[in-house]
């Protein structure tokens, strides 16, 4: 059983989801998650059986004067079962520090919302071949964790972009992260993740699922993906 999870980011309206929740089906035993926009995080109800819903985000406070922040009880209350942190569009455009996002594995670790944790390098730490200590340093606060935990490894340089490092590059990463994190931690990797690449990606060892973005938006082909 792998996981399959979608990030909708900020794409789609009700008539989308209603769409796409018409269209997806899917019979594969791999676990399927989406990640909408939290607007649409009430389509819960409507989801087929086998599809479980994901935050995009979640604050790094209980509760509050936080305007505009969305507490991890509060995604309890929806019966949200999965948030993604630390996505690196957030890193990038708000931000976000390791500290932030690790108080928001706090908050989420508090309500039994089971965290998906983005790391991953730029193009340039790549480049400099620093990017194995980088991720690692991504890593420090969740080396001694034993609760359910899943990495989202996503080189910054391949989201969006079409392209994608190699599967022994990856392989080695997920060994690297795996090397620093309890042996109970699941690993995707995300990045240009598409129908045709994704049975490649899923034939590597050790790699536990994918995190796909643009390509989950089409029910049809994220579909494709859970079933390669
Ligand atoms: C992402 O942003 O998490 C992602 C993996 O995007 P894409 O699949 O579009 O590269």
């Amino acid at each position: 059983m792998k996981y399959i999870v979608g990030n909708f980011k900020m794409n789609g309206d009700s008539s989308m989801m209603i769409d796409w929740i018409q269209k997806f089906s899917c019979s594969s035993k791999n676990k399927i998650i989406i990640a909408p926009p939290q607007p649409y995080l009430n389509f819960i109800d409507k989801l087929p059986n086998n599809v479980f819903m994901a935050a995009q985000d979640v604050s790094p406070y209980q509760d509050g004067a936080y305007t505009g922040q969305v507490s991890a009880k509060m995604l309890y209350d929806l019966k949200v079962s999965y948030c993604i942190i630390g996505h690196s569009e957030r890193r990038e455009y708000v931000k976000e520090t390791d500290d932030q996002i690790y108080q928001k594995f706090c908050q989420l670790n508090e309500c039994s919302i089971t965290p998906i944790i983005c790391v991953g390098e730029s193009q340039e730490i790549r480049e400099k071949n620093t990017h194995e200590n980088f991720v690692v340093n991504q890593l420090e606060k969740y080396t001694d964790i034993n609760e359910e935990l899943i990495f989202a490894y996503e080189p910054i340089w391949a989201i969006g972009t079409g392209k994608i490092p190699t599967i022994s590059d990856i392989g080695q990463m997920i060994n690297v992260i795996k090397d620093n994190v309890s042996s109970n931690a699941k690993v995707l990797y995300g990045g240009s993740v598409n129908a045709k690449n994704a049975s490649n990606l899923l034939a590597i060892d050790n790699l536990d699922g994918l995190l796909v973005g643009g390509a989950s938006l089409n029910p049809v082909e994220f579909a494709n993906i859970a079933q390669s």
